[in-house]
């Protein structure tokens, strides 16, 4: 194997994982390098845990290696979307015509499926507990820490792919090159998961094939089915402010709370507030950075190009849409890397912006419009 055919992932999160196989299809030889544990030692099963909304872009990507058969099966179909008001009275909004579906997936399970695949194939290396410290741009060397060992060393490579996420270390070197374009904007808004457990029979307390949305105006709770007859639930709410994570402190706040604004979902929640507790507070960003690559030796995709709140479903999608758009670009361009990067990020990057300004203004929709009547009513009009 030349050294040209070798080639450096970094991050085996859902975006490293199929760009693996997508790299391993063209005949590269492929070292993933993650610095967490490999999550299917502890994985208990398929279903349970956090869940995300798969739509086109992402099914695509995954019927380009073959795989999309396989996470159909495990995947539940949201048709529309359900919403509960203050009085627990439900209205239902179809999201397309014939049966178009959003379709919800274990983020574990999904990247699970994903790590097998690439456990199979030869020509890819999976290294857990091994995080990467320092990109040396000029050198081709990254500076590495086996998580384990405490053991520091170095790897030299021609070609890096940083799909190390929304923090990433290789796109923090880039960052300090020649008028690079870097912005990172924080809502105000933090998100906390939730769990609303299966009825007695292990079915699902609620509608299975929708979306459930409780918009409350400023904010809103959301949830999506899981295989096992639960849901996992988002609260997206303020940091701070009269009604905000700061100002539910005890479990009597909690209870009052959710029993007065999710009266309907507050009985189906049996471990609300140790979830409340113990469940981190996550912070929403939006990165932007340009350009995504350097000469033929580095470039970013997923997260580490481009992160974008959740509003509208699409992180993982457009990540995924990276590797349908750099595989189209390998068939056209062959081994000439400068090309591919440059074009790859000339054609993406516009797609992204557009679709980080989308997932703001959703996250408007979602938490009010869709609620108002006016809205209801355009929605049913533009559905006939
Ligand atoms: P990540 O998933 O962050 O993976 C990066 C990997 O790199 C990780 O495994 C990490 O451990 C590893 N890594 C990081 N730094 C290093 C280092 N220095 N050395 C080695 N390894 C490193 N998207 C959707 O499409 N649909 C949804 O419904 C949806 N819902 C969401 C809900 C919430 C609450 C949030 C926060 C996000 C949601 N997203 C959704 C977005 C989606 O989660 C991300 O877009 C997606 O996970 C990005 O994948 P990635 O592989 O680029 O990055």
């Amino acid at each position: 194997m030349t050294e040209n055919r070798r080639i450096t992932i970094m991050g085996a999160g859902l975006v490293g994982s199929l760009l693996s196989l997508y790299l391993a299809k063209k005949g590269y030889q492929i070292d993933v390098y993650e610095r967490r544990n490999d999550l299917r030692q502890n994985y208990v099963e398929f279903g349970r845990s956090i869940n995300l909304a798969l739509s086109d872009r992402g099914w695509k990507a995954l019927e380009g290696v073959g795989i999309a058969d396989e996470i159909r099966k495990v995947a539940i179909p949201m048709y529309g979307r359900m919403m509960h008001d203050l009085q627990g009275q439900l209205s239902y909004q179809p999201y397309g015509k014939e049966n178009q579906a959003i379709y919800s997936v274990s983020r574990g399970g999904l990247n699970v499926t994903l790590m097998d695949l690439v456990d199979q194939n030869p020509n890819i290396q999976l290294h857990f507990n091994q995080q990467c410290l320092h990109v040396d741009l000029a050198a081709n060397e990254l500076e590495m820490l086996n998580t384990a060992t405490q053991e520091h060393y170095t790897i030299k490579t021609p070609r890096l792919f940083g799909a190390d996420g929304a923090y990433s270390m290789v796109r923090y070197a880039l960052q300090k090159t020649e008028r690079y374009e870097y912005s990172q904007t924080y809502l105000e808004y933090g998100y906390k998961e939730l769990r609303i457990a299966p009825d007695p029979d292990g079915e699902w307390a609620l509608e299975k094939n929708a979306l459930h949305i409780w918009p409350r105006g400023s904010y809103m709770m959301i949830a999506l089915p899981n295989l096992d007859g639960s849901f996992t639930c988002t609260l997206f709410f303020p940091y701070e402010g009269d009604v905000s994570f700061n100002s539910l402190q005890t479990e009597t706040d909690i209870q009052d709370f959710f029993g007065k604004i999710f009266p309907d979902a507050l009985p189906l929640m049996p471990d609300l507030v140790a979830d409340f507790f113990e469940n981190p507070t996550g912070s929403l960003v939006t990165i932007k950075c340009f350009p995504w690559s350097l000469q033929d030796k580095v470039v970013l995709l997923g997260d580490a190009a481009h992160a974008i709140v959740p509003f509208y479903g699409q992180g993982m999608n457009a990540g995924f849409e990276d590797c349908t758009v750099l595989n189209q670009l390998m068939d056209e361009h062959g081994d000439n890397w400068q090309t591919i990067f440059r074009t790859f990020q000339e054609v993406r990057k516009p797609n992204t912006d557009a679709m980080a300004e989308l997932a703001i203004q959703n996250f408007i929709e979602m938490r009010d419009l869709v609620a108002d009547p006016r809205f209801l009513l355009r929605k049913k009009i533009e559905s006939k």
